[in-house]
C-alpha cells in the first residue's frame, strides 16, 4: 500500500511525449499548441479608422480650419485615398485604412455634412483621435500565441487573424478504456433486477473529450482467458490502459494476476484513499501504462480525476496551477485513509470559494456526483476537519464558463 502522494509520484515519473502532428485549425479546439505562432504582418496591418466619420490631418484643424470639402468616402475594404489639399477630407468609415495624408478621425456626431462639406462643430479634437495604428498590437514576426497553451475560442480567432490554416499540436496518446464485469449490460438494454448498465467507460471518455481525445472502449467478462487475450492485444496497441473493476479480493476479480501473467511490471497495488483503495498501476516493457481503478462508479471517477488526467496534463505540457477551497461546516472521518470528499463549491462576495461536504450515502453514492462539483483532499493525519480550514480540491465541473 502506498500513500496519496507515493501514488501520485510514481504516476508522474512515467510521464511520456507523444510528439507533435499539424491539423487544420478549426479541428484544434481543446488540443495543446506545439510551436509559437507569428504575426504574418502588423497588426492592424494599417491605420485604421475605428468610428464613422471624416479622416483629416491634424495640422489642419490645429491651424483653426473647421470646414473641410469631401474629397472621397472610403468603406471598409476601399484603398486608401490622399486628400491633395491639408483642408480636405475623406469621409471613412470604421475598419477603412488611413491614407498618409490622414491621421485623424473625428465621428459623425461631431460634424455636420452640407453641400459637400463637412463642418466640425467641436473644439475637443485630439491628433490621432479615433485611429488604431499599424503595428500597435503587434509587430510582423512577432509570436501572437506562445506553444504549450491550450487552444480556446480565442487562439482560434488570434490563428485564423495570421493565417494560420494548420497548427502544429502535441499529439495525444491512444487510451483504452476497459470495463470488466459480468453483471454489466450495454446502456441501450433494459438490466434484469441483478444487472446494471456500465457508466463508467462513458464517464472516463467523456471527461478525456476536454482534450479532444476520443478514447477506445471495451468490455471484458469475468474470465480468466478473455482477460489475458484481450488485454494482451490492448498493450500492444494503446499508450495506455483504463481498466475499471475486477481489481480486488472477489472470486472473479481477475486483473491483477492477468497484469502479472502478461508482464506488465506492478509499480504499486493499493493507495492509501478512500474511496479507491485498490488502484492498481503498472508499466509493461513496451511502455504501455496501466491504471486498473476499482469498479465502484465513484472510485473510478476519482482515480481519474485524481491520478489519470495528471498524468495526461504533463504529457501534453499542462501546468494547471493547485486548486483550493475552504471547507464551509466541520467535517469527521475516522479511517486512516486519505478521503477525497464530494463537494459543492460556491464562490462568497470576498470571492472566497466555499466547500459544503455533500456526502449522499457516503462515498459509493454514484447519483451524487451529478449534484456535486469537486472532490477535497482531506489529509490522512486528520480525522476532525473544522469550518474555515483550507484544502486541496480536485474539480469535475467546469464551474467557470
Ligand atoms: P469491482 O471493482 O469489479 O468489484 O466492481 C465494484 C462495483 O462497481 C460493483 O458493484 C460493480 O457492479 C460496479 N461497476 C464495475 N464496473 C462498472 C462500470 N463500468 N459501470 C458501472 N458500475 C460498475
Ligand atoms: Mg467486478
Amino acid at each position: 500500500m502506498v500513500s496519496v502522494q507515493e501514488a501520485e509520484n510514481i504516476i508522474q515519473s512515467n510521464i511520456r511525449n507523444f510528439g507533435t502532428e499539424s491539423i487544420p485549425f478549426q479541428s484544434a479546439l481543446g488540443r495543446i499548441l506545439a510551436k509559437d505562432i507569428k504575426a504574418d504582418r502588423d497588426l492592424p496591418p494599417c491605420n485604421r479608422a475605428t468610428m464613422d466619420g471624416i479622416a483629416i490631418n491634424f495640422s489642419a484643424f490645429d491651424k483653426g480650419i473647421r470646414s473641410f470639402p469631401v474629397l472621397a468616402t472610403q468603406a471598409a475594404g476601399d484603398a486608401p485615398v490622399d486628400i491633395k489639399t491639408e483642408n480636405e477630407c475623406i469621409e471613412i468609415m470604421t475598419g477603412a485604412a488611413l491614407a498618409p495624408s490622414v491621421n485623424t478621425v473625428i465621428r459623425y456626431e461631431d460634424l455636420s455634412i452640407q453641400n459637400g462639406t463637412a463642418t466640425i462643430n467641436t473644439n475637443n479634437i485630439k491628433q490621432g483621435q479615433n485611429v488604431h495604428l499599424k503595428g500597435k498590437d503587434k509587430k510582423e514576426n512577432e509570436t501572437v500565441i506562445n506553444s504549450g497553451l491550450l487552444i480556446d475560442a480565442t487562439l482560434i480567432s488570434m490563428a485564423a487573424s495570421v493565417g494560420k490554416t494548420e497548427l502544429l499540436v502535441k499529439k495525444l496518446p491512444k487510451i483504452v478504456i476497459i470495463s470488466t464485469g459480468d453483471e454489466l449490460v450495454n446502456v441501450g438494454e433494459t438490466p434484469l433486477p441483478h444487472q446494471i448498465r456500465r457508466s463508467n467507460s462513458y464517464a472516463c471518455k467523456a471527461a478525456m473529450q476536454q482534450y479532444d481525445l476520443s478514447a477506445d472502449m471495451l468490455h471484458i467478462p469475468d474470465d480468466y482467458q478473455a482477460t489475458k487475450t484481450q488485454v494482451q492485444d490492448c498493450i500492444n496497441k494503446y499508450d495506455a490502459i483504463i481498466l475499471s473493476g475486477g481489481i480486488s479480493m472477489g472470486k472473479f476479480d481477475y486483473v491483477p494476476p492477468v497484469l502479472e501473467e502478461l508482464s506488465v511490471k506492478q509499480l504499486f497495488y493499493k493507495v492509501e484513499q478512500r474511496p479507491g483503495k485498490p488502484f492498481w498501476f503498472g508499466k509493461h516493457a513496451n511502455d504501455t501504462l496501466v491504471f486498473a481503478f476499482p469498479g465502484n462508479p465513484v472510485s473510478t471517477f476519482m482515480c481519474l480525476h485524481r491520478y489519470f488526467l495528471p498524468w495526461l496534463d504533463a504529457c501534453l505540457g499542462i501546468s494547471k496551477s493547485k486548486t483550493y477551497a475552504i471547507l464551509n461546516r466541520d467535517f469527521t472521518f475516522n479511517p486512516s485513509l486519505q478521503y477525497f470528499l464530494q463537494v459543492k463549491l460556491m464562490m462568497n462576495e470576498k470571492g472566497e470559494l466555499l466547500a459544503s461536504p455533500f456526502e449522499g450515502n457516503g462515498s459509493g453514492d454514484f447519483a451524487n456526483l451529478v449534484d456535486t462539483d469537486a472532490f477535497m483532499e482531506l489529509p490522512l493525519e486528520k480525522s476532525n476537519f473544522i469550518k474555515g480550514e483550507v484544502y486541496r480540491i480536485w474539480p469535475y465541473k467546469q464551474i467557470f464558463v
